[in-house]
C-alpha cells in the first residue's frame, strides 16, 4: 500500500468567550483536518490544532511522505524528523502558547495512518495500540470563567428558550455561584464525575472561592485547578495550604520544572502538568528535579498515539500518574483520544476535554455521545468516524471568512479590556 495524497483542510469552529491566563478565546477555534489517501482507495483521517504554521509544515511534509507505506510508521516518523530536525525550546514559543509544529505533523500523519491500517485490517485503532484495557474512557467536566455568549455566529444569539447545558454554556461564569451553575449544566448533560476549573484568569482568591463553592456543591467530585503557570511560588504555597484535601491535583500553578519542584516541597497535593514537561526531551530534567506527579499527555503534542503509549510506560516506571490534556477540538481528535485512553494501561485520572464547549462537528452523525461522563471506544475499523463533507465545507468557509490564522487570546482580550497584556507570571 502507498500513500498517494494528503489533503489539508483548515476549519474554524464556534468557540465561547472563555477566559484563561493568556486572555480570551476568539469566537472561533481553529483546527486542521487531514485526509491521507492511498492507492487502494482507503482514506485515513486525523485532526490537529489549527495554525497556518502547522498547515504549511504539513504541506512541506507531503512530498516526503507520498509513496511511503502507511504501515511503516517508524519510517514516516523518521522521515519527518530528518526533514525538519528537532524544534528547540525557543522555537516552541512556550509563552503563552506552545507553537510546536513537528509533533503536530507527526501526530497528523500517524493517526491518519492508523485509521488506514485499521480500515485495511478491519480492526479499531485501539486494537493497533494493544487492545482495550477499558471500554469506557472517563472524562472530566472542564469549567471556564467566561463572558456571556457562545462564540461564532451564536455570539449575539441570546437564545431565550435555551435550557440546561445549552443555556449554561451561554451564560456568564465569573462568580462562585455562576461556576456552580455551569458545573450543574455540564454534569447534567454529560454525567462527568470529576471537575476541572481553568484558572489563571481571576485573582487567586476569587478562583479558590469558586473551588470551595464547587466542593460544597459536589462533595464527592474530584476537583482540579489549572492556573496555567501564572502564579508565583509564594502564591501557590499559600493557596495550596487551603486546598489540601480538596483538590485531586493542582495543574501547573507555577511556571517551569524548577518552580514546580520548589512548590512540591510545600504541599501534599499532587502536581500535574501539560506545561513544564511536554516532550520526551523534558523527561530527564523532570525526573532529576521531581517537578510533577502527573503528566497530562496529549497525542497532538507528544507526536501521536504510539508515542503517548510509550509515555504512559515511562510515567508508570518513574511513579508519575498520567492523564490527558485537551484544546478546543471536534470528533476526530475525540475519537483518537478515546482509542488511546482505552488502550493505555497506565491512565490514572479522567481525561480533559473541551468537547462540551464546541457545537460544530465534522463527523457523520454529529456530536459523539457521553454516558456517565465516559465515551465507549468504537469497535468499528480504524477510528470509527467518517467525515461529514457538508459540514467540513461549511467550517472551512468559516475559516476563510473569520480571518484567523493562529490562536491569539491576547488580541481577543484587548477587544474587551483595551491595553490588556499577557504576563507570564501575574499573581
Ligand atoms: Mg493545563
Amino acid at each position: 500500500m502507498k500513500i498517494t495524497d494528503i489533503k489539508i483542510t483548515p476549519i474554524a469552529v464556534s468557540d465561547p468567550p472563555l477566559l484563561n491566563a493568556a486572555g480570551l478565546h476568539a469566537p472561533y477555534a481553529l483546527r486542521t483536518i487531514i485526509e491521507i489517501e492511498t492507492d487502494i482507495g482507503i482514506t485515513g483521517l486525523s485532526e490537529i490544532p489549527g495554525s497556518s504554521g502547522a498547515d504549511e509544515a504539513l504541506a512541506e511534509a507531503r512530498d516526503a511522505v507520498i509513496g511511503l507505506d502507511p504501515f511503516h510508521l517508524s519510517r514516516i516518523m523518521q522521515t519527518i524528523t530528518q526533514q525538519f530536525g528537532k524544534e528547540t525550546r525557543a522555537e516552541r514559543g512556550l509563552s503563552p502558547w506552545d507553537s510546536r509544529k513537528i509533533v503536530h505533523v507527526q501526530s497528523a500523519l500517524e493517526v491518519a495512518c492508523l485509521d488506514i491500517i485499521g480500515k485495511d485490517t478491519g480492526r479499531p485503532v485501539v486494537d493497533l495500540l494493544g487492545g482495550p484495557v477499558r471500554e469506557q474512557v472517563p472524562f472530566s467536566a472542564y469549567l471556564f470563567f467566561k463572558h456571556r455568549g457562545a462564540g461564532g455566529e451564536l455570539e449575539f444569539n441570546t437564545a431565550p428558550k435555551a435550557t440546561g447545558w445549552a443555556a449554561a454554556r451561554q451564560a456568564e461564569g465569573l462568580t462562585p455561584e455562576q461556576m456552580v451553575a455551569q458545573a450543574q449544566g455540564m454534569i447534567e448533560e454529560y454525567g462527568f464525575r470529576s471537575i476541572k476549573l481553568k484558572g489563571g484568569a481571576l485573582e487567586p482568591a476569587q478562583e479558590v472561592a469558586s473551588i470551595h463553592a464547587l466542593h460544597k456543591a459536589f462533595p464527592d467530585a474530584p476537583l482540579r485547578l489549572d492556573p496555567n503557570a501564572i502564579w508565583k511560588v509564594e502564591t501557590a504555597v499559600k493557596w495550596a495550604k487551603e486546598l489540601e484535601g480538596i483538590l485531586e491535583y493542582f495543574e501547573d500553578p507555577v511556571r517551569g520544572q524548577e518552580n514546580m519542584a520548589r512548590l512540591k516541597k510545600h504541599t501534599s497535593i499532587p502536581l500535574a502538568t501539560n506545561m513544564c514537561t511536554t516532550s520526551f526531551e523534558d523527561l530527564p530534567s523532570s525526573i532529576a528535579l521531581g517537578s510533577e506527579d502527573i503528566i497530562l499527555s496529549d497525542h497532538h503534542f507528544w507526536g501521536g498515539l504510539k508515542a503517548s503509549i510509550e509515555l504512559s510506560r515511562i510515567c508508570e516506571t518513574f511513579g508519575r500518574g498520567m492523564s490527558m490534556h485537551s484544546n478546543s477540538h471536534v470528533g476526530i481528535s475525540l475519537a483518537a483520544m478515546v482509542h488511546l485512553g482505552a488502550a493505555a494501561r497506565h491512565l490514572t485520572y479522567a481525561l480533559d476535554t473541551h468537547y462540551p464547549w464546541q457545537e460544530d462537528e465534522v463527523i457523520v452523525g454529529g456530536k459523539m455521545k457521553f454516558e456517565e461522563g465516559a465515551v465507549t471506544v468504537s469497535r468499528e475499523p480504524g477510528l470509527g468516524v467518517e467525515l461529514d463533507r457538508t459540514e467540513l465545507a461549511r467550517l472551512h468557509e468559516n475559516y476563510k471568512r473569520c480571518g484567523l490564522t493562529h490562536r491569539n487570546d491576547e488580541i481577543e482580550m484587548q477587544k474587551v479590556e483595551p491595553g490588556w497584556k499577557f504576563a507570564a507570571v501575574r499573581w
